[in-house]
């Protein structure tokens, strides 16, 4: 009775398996046509320098909308993108729409692209970004690139010099999701980032945790004498945002000033010269 019972366990494991990898595939399928028509979007998330009280920058997001699922996030088809070798030709893609799109807002906003540690490994990022600037006539400045601690893990020396070229072209560098994971304060010695952004769980628990608030006032500290600027990400409450920039951030972000915005809009949420005040 035993033996029957583990053998059609496994049966129904193996089906649920290949069911799941028959699902997998075809989203796979449908991402890699989404890719080769153009069809990943982006959608631009507003950040607030607290000393200025106006957006500096956007952030790009990608964003993608299955035929029939509707919106997939991007967490997820970014991953399936790592994994079935679609990135380099998306992170390239998203490149160029992202300069070409910033080209009609405002000169004093700037645009941050996130970056796959995979870009890093093709070989030729520094090339993609040099054209993705050139093509668009988008001035370096006001280009910035996010990166993750994920790219620390391979190949340091060798990430660490592309950093280098990059910055050199006039790019800003951010390291984004710090505090988390295996990011490293000497990342810092190794390398001079012009911004980091603070995990969101940081700004989650600024409220309600004195190590929270601790460890947010050491990396402003940081920021500072290290002339880095500090970015809050995922702020939701005037609370949070009143914390924040008591405790030196310079750079606020997050659904209590706006969610990411179709491209034409960006504009006029910048234009609409709101000065934020939470003192
Ligand atoms: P991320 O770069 O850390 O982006 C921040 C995420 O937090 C975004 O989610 C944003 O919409 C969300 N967010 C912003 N403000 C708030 C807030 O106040 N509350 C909450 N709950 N969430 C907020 P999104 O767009 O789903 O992106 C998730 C992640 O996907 C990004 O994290 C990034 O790692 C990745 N990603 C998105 N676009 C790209 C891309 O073009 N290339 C690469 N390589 N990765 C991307
Ligand atoms: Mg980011
Ligand atoms: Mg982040
Ligand atoms: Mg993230």
């Amino acid at each position: 009775y035993r033996a029957k019972r583990d053998h059609r366990g496994i049966c129904l494991f193996d089906a649920k398996m290949d069911a799941e990898m028959r699902d997998r595939r075809r989203l796979e399928n449908a991402l890699r046509k989404a890719v080769e028509a153009n069809q990943i979007e982006l959608a631009y998330q507003p950040v607030i320098s607290t000393y200025q009280g106006r957006v500096s920058s956007v952030e790009a997001l990608a964003r993608w909308s299955h035929p029939v699922r509707g919106p997939i996030p991007p967490d997820c088809f970014i991953d399936l993108a790592e994994e079935c070798g679609l990135i380099n030709k998306l992170g390239e893609q998203l490149l160029h729409r992202a300069c070409r799109e910033a080209c009609d807002w405002p000169a004093n906003v700037a645009v941050a692209v996130n970056l796959s540690p995979l870009q890093f490994q093709s070989g030729d990022l520094l090339d993609t970004v040099a054209c993705a600037l050139k093509e668009s006539g988008l001035p370096a400045q006001r280009l910035q690139l996010e990166v993750t601690e994920g790219l620390m893990i391979k190949d340091v020396d060798r990430t660490f010099r592309q950093l280098e070229e990059l910055r050199s072209l006039g790019i800003a560098i951010l390291i984004d999701d710090f505090g988390v994971g295996y990011s490293s304060l000497s990342y810092f010695e190794r390398f001079p980032f012009d911004k980091v952004k603070l995990d969101k769980s940081f700004v989650d628990r600024i409220t309600t945790s004195k190590t929270s608030q601790a460890i947010v006032q050491a990396v402003a500290g940081l920021g500072e004498k290290l002339d880095m600027a500090i970015v809050a990400e995922g702020i939701e409450t005037k609370a949070q945002a009143r914390l924040l920039t008591e405790y030196g951030c310079t750079h606020l972000q997050g659904y209590l000033f706006s969610r990411p915005l179709a491209p034409q809009s960006v504009r006029d949420f910048v234009s609409e010269t709101k000065v934020y005040a939470h003192g």
